[in-house]
C-alpha cells in the first residue's frame, strides 16, 4: 500500500511544479508583450509637506494595463519582472514617461519626484542616464529626484552597490529607504550606505493610536533626525494619524487621507487643485 502512496504523491508534486512553472512561463511571456507594447504606466501619489499641508512632490508607482483588461497592481508582477530580468528595461520605459508626463504639469518648486528601484537595477548602466532625464524635467523647478530603495539593498549590497550609490549621489539624485523596519538587515548599513530620506513603513503607522505614544515609531523618527535625514511617513490614512506625525515633524507625509495614487491626467487636476492655495481642509499650524 505505501508504495502506490508515495508514487501517487509524487505524481501530484510534479503535476503542481508542472502547473507552476507553465504559469510562470505564460506570466512571462505576457510581461515581454507587455514590454513591447509599453504596457506599463506610472500612477502618482501625492506627498504631502506636514507644516504646511501642500503637495510637494510625488511617487511613481508601476501599473500594468493590459489592453482591454483590468489595471493590474505591481505586486503581481513586479517580483516577476526582477525574477526574470526585465525589471531594469520596465523601469527605464516608466522613467521616459514619467519625464514626459512631467514636461505637461505645473509643478510647485522643489517638487520631489521619487520613484523605486530594485536592488538588481543598481548594475544597471543606463541607471544614471535614465536618472539625468528626470532630473532635467524638474530642473527649472529645483526639483529633486529620490530613489526609493528597500532594506534588501543592503542585504545585497557590494563594493559596486556602494559604488553606483555614491555616482548617483555626485549626480544630485537622492537616495531613500523605503518601508524602513520591516526588512531582515542590521542598522550597520545605514553607516555603510549614504541616503538622504528615511520612509517609515506605514505598519507603523497603522499602529498609532491616541495619544499613546508608540515607542518604535518615535525611536524610528528619533533615529532618521539623528542622521540629519528627511523623514516621510507613509499610509497616513486618518487625521489621528495625521496629528500624531505632526507634532513628532515628520516632514513629509503620503497617503489616503490625502490621496490614493492616480493617473496622470488625473494628478495633473490634483495638482491644479493643490498646489496653488494651502489645502482647504488644513488649520493653519505653526511649530515654532
Ligand atoms: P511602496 O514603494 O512602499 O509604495 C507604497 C505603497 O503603499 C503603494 O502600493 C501605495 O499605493 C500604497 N499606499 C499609499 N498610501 C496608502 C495608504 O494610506 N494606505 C494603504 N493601505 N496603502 C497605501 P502599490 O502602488 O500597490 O505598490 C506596492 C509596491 O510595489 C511598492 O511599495 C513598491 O515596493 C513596488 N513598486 C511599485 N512601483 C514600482 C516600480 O516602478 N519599481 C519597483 N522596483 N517597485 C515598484
Ligand atoms: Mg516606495
Ligand atoms: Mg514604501
Ligand atoms: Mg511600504
Amino acid at each position: 500500500l505505501k508504495l502506490p502512496l508515495f508514487l501517487l504523491a509524487g505524481a501530484l508534486a510534479g503535476i503542481v511544479t508542472y502547473l507552476a512553472l507553465r504559469r510562470w512561463r505564460s506570466l512571462n511571456g505576457r510581461l515581454e508583450q507587455a514590454l513591447r507594447n509599453q504596457e506599463f504606466l506610472p500612477y502618482y501619489q501625492p506627498l504631502i509637506d506636514s507644516r504646511s499641508g501642500r503637495c510637494v512632490g510625488a511617487e511613481v508607482l508601476m501599473r500594468w494595463q493590459p489592453p482591454g483588461g483590468a489595471l493590474i497592481p505591481p505586486d503581481r508582477f513586479i517580483p516577476q519582472l526582477e525574477e526574470n530580468g526585465q525589471i531594469a528595461a520596465a523601469t527605464t520605459l516608466l522613467m521616459r514617461q514619467v519625464a514626459a508626463d512631467l514636461a505637461g504639469l505645473s509643478l510647485p518648486p522643489d517638487f520631489h519626484l521619487s520613484i523605486n528601484i530594485s536592488p538588481c537595477q543598481l548594475t544597471d548602466p543606463a541607471l544614471a542616464a535614465d536618472c539625468r532625464l528626470l532630473q532635467d524635467a524638474v530642473a527649472a523647478n529645483q526639483g529633486q529626484i529620490v530613489l526609493e530603495l528597500t532594506e534588501r539593498v543592503a542585504l545585497e549590497s557590494t563594493g559596486v552597490t556602494q559604488e553606483t550609490l555614491q555616482r548617483l549621489r555626485d549626480q544630485g539624485v537622492k537616495i531613500a529607504i523605503d518601508d524602513f523596519g520591516t526588512g531582515h538587515s542590521s542598522l550597520a548599513y545605514l553607516t555603510e550606505l549614504k541616503v538622504d530620506y528615511l520612509k517609515i513603513d506605514r505598519r507603523f503607522v497603522s499602529t498609532i493610536r491616541d495619544d499613546v505614544p508608540s515607542a518604535v515609531l518615535d525611536a524610528i523618527i528619533a533615529l532618521g533626525r539623528q542622521l540629519n535625514l528627511v523623514t516621510v511617513a507613509e499610509g497616513v490614512e486618518n487625521e489621528r494619524q495625521l496629528a500624531y506625525l505632526r507634532t513628532r515633524r515628520v516632514s513629509l507625509l503620503q497617503g489616503y487621507l490625502y490621496a490614493r495614487p492616480m493617473d496622470y491626467p488625473a494628478f495633473g487636476r490634483y495638482l491644479a487643485d493643490h498646489t496653488e492655495q494651502p489645502a482647504q481642509s488644513e488649520p493653519a499650524f505653526s511649530y515654532h
